[in-house]
């Protein structure tokens, strides 16, 4: 059997190594991974960069060892002296390195292959008589991978499409425009240069925003405020550390699935809602008081926040870092009336207590505003480049900036997204992937993430990992979820043969 995976970033490398620990794998079965940067198993978010760039997790929870989950902090503790910076984090180039290393031996395996080269086409054939298809047929699929018009790199039985994140969102329309960063990383090769009197602004301020703060904190002295523009929300809210040891959480996968067969498959949204709230109100907390009195999720909220180390809000925030495990499966066994009532009512309430910026990086970006070295401008509207140089933003005033830096987020649209990778482009046109929700995510199903769509059907032999099925693998923004769905839907392709 002949094996492509696409993107050689977490997922690749995750999808690779369940392949080949699997006892069904054979002596002749080959693996060709298509990658075009060198370095494998990081992909982008790891690749090695300026060392400000931090991860937002514990390494207690980053192991890629499935039978020791402590084994990247110990790796961490054997390779440096203190791998944790003042803000208590470590670096995600240190991550990236310990990925490099544990993903090698399956890498250099002997069936395995790297194709230094951007896939830019999949043809779907019929197994039996290698001619192109355009819909499901009694036999099966194999797939025909070109890295440019003419280039035929090979003809394989299943594909894993590992490709990682979209482009940025350029949702002003700039990309090309001299002066404007599109994206950010690596930020050692794109962030330099810069010079210190010089007015910088971002467009956005979420992780990348946060990365930025502290890249330019660290690396430059900028006469000028780093300023954030956002058009209603500022950074996100302060992760404030838990201090009492006892959580009660109810949740488990043999909850999941005793829900599901009392429900025929389903568990209503109330029946997670209020074990949710009664776990909680187990300590006496009231989970709408606590996010009424900080919903404004601004400046004065954090910082109240931060001041008193709210034990209520830790409490709550603790108890959501635990759920993010188990958050496709519940998603996925909602009706859909109940998912589209948790998108509408309790998604932004859930993305409230889940999205954060670690304590020590919350104080730290409070003193910096406070020292008028960071500004956040709420209310952007437009944005304008200047025949002189430089750009316009329209937010609660008008205002100049010699440097734009985008940090919008990432463009899951599928028609958008074509432009930025070829790839997407040509499997959207065939109709080979289908958008999600409103136009948004590729559809898969679930647990497998087969590709789904009206011409062939779930494709049994084609999955598709990483941002863009966050519509099916809901809030599937990290590593430990990345991890997951790759090393499980490959497992399921090997449990398959004979
Ligand atoms: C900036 C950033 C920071 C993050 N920080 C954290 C964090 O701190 N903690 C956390 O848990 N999660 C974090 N994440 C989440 C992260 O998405 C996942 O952890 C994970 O890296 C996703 O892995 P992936 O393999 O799906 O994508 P990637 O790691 O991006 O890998 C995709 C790979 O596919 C390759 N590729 C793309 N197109 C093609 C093509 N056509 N042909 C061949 N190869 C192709 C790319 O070159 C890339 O190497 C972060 C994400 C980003 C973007």
């Amino acid at each position: 059997m002949k094996i492509a995976i696409v993107g050689g970033g977490l997922s690749g490398a995750s999808a690779l190594k369940s392949l080949l620990n699997h006892p069904n794998l054979k002596k002749e079965d080959t693996i060709d991974i298509y990658e075009p940067r060198d370095i494998l198993g990081v992909g982008l978010p790891y690749g090695p960069d300026d060392e400000s760039l931090m991860l937002n997790v514990s390494p207690d929870y980053l192991s890629v060892d499935d039978n020791d989950p402590l084994d990247f902090s110990k790796w961490l503790k054997e390779k440096y002296k203190e791998p944790f910076n003042d803000e208590g984090l470590v670096s995600r180039p240190k991550f990236g390195y310990y990925l490099a290393e544990r993903f090698e031996p399956y890498f250099s395996h002997r069936q395995v292959t790297h194709i230094k080269a951007s896939v830019q086409d999949i043809d779907v054939l019929d197994a039996e008589t290698k001619e192109k298809t355009h819909y499901k047929q009694s036999g099966q699929h194999v797939y025909r991978l070109k890295t440019s018009e003419e280039t035929i790199e090979g003809t394989y039985d299943a594909v894993f499409l590992a490709v990682g994140h979209p482009e940025y969102a350029d949702y002003y329309h700039l990309k090309g425009t001299e002066g404007y960063i599109s994206n950010p990383y690596p930020a050692n090769k794109k962030l330099v240069n810069i010079g210190n009197d010089e007015r910088i602004g971002v467009i956005g301020s979420g992780a990348t925003g946060i990365d930025l703060m502290r890249f330019f904190t660290r690396n430059y002295d900028l006469k000028h405020p780093l300023t954030f523009y956002v058009q209603d929300q500022g950074f996100y809210f302060a992760d404030i550390p838990y201090e009492r040891e006892r959580l009660r959480f109810s949740f488990s996968k043999e909850w999941i699935t005793r829900e599901k067969e009392k429900g025929s498959g389903l568990i209503p949204l109330e029946n997670i809602l209020s074990t949710f709230t009664k776990d909680i109100q187990a300590f006496g907390v009231d989970v709408s008081k606590i996010y009424n009195r900080y919903k404004a999720g601004n400046l004065t909220a954090i910082k109240k926040a931060v001041d008193s180390k709210d034990q209520e809000l830790a409490l709550i925030q603790a108890y959501t870092s635990k759920l993010i495990p188990y958050l496709p499966s519940l998603y996925n066994s909602l009706s859909g009336q109940d998912k589209q009532t948790y998108l509408t009512k309790y998604y932004s309430k859930l993305l409230f207590f889940k999205s954060r910026v670690p304590y020590e990086t919350s104080v730290w970006l409070l003193d910096l505003i406070k020292q008028g070295k960071v500004q956040i401008k709420y209310g952007l509207k437009e944005i304008q480049s200047s025949e002189d140089g430089g750009f316009i933003l329209q937010a609660s005033e008008s205002d100049r900036v010699g440097r734009l830096i985008n940090a919008a987020g990432f463009e899951m649209r599928l028609e958008k997204n074509g432009k930025g990778s070829t790839l997407i482009y040509n499997l959207f046109r065939k109709n080979i992937i289908m958008p999600h929700q409103n136009g948004r995510f590729v559809l898969i199903d679930w647990p497998h993430a087969h590709v789904l769509n009206q011409n062939y059907g779930a494709m049994q032999s084609l999955f598709f990992f990483g941002l863009l099925v966050g519509g099916t693998q809901h809030g599937n923004n990290d590593a430990p979820l990345t991890y997951q769905l790759a090393s499980r839907s490959a497992k399921w392709f090997m449990d398959q043969r004979k």
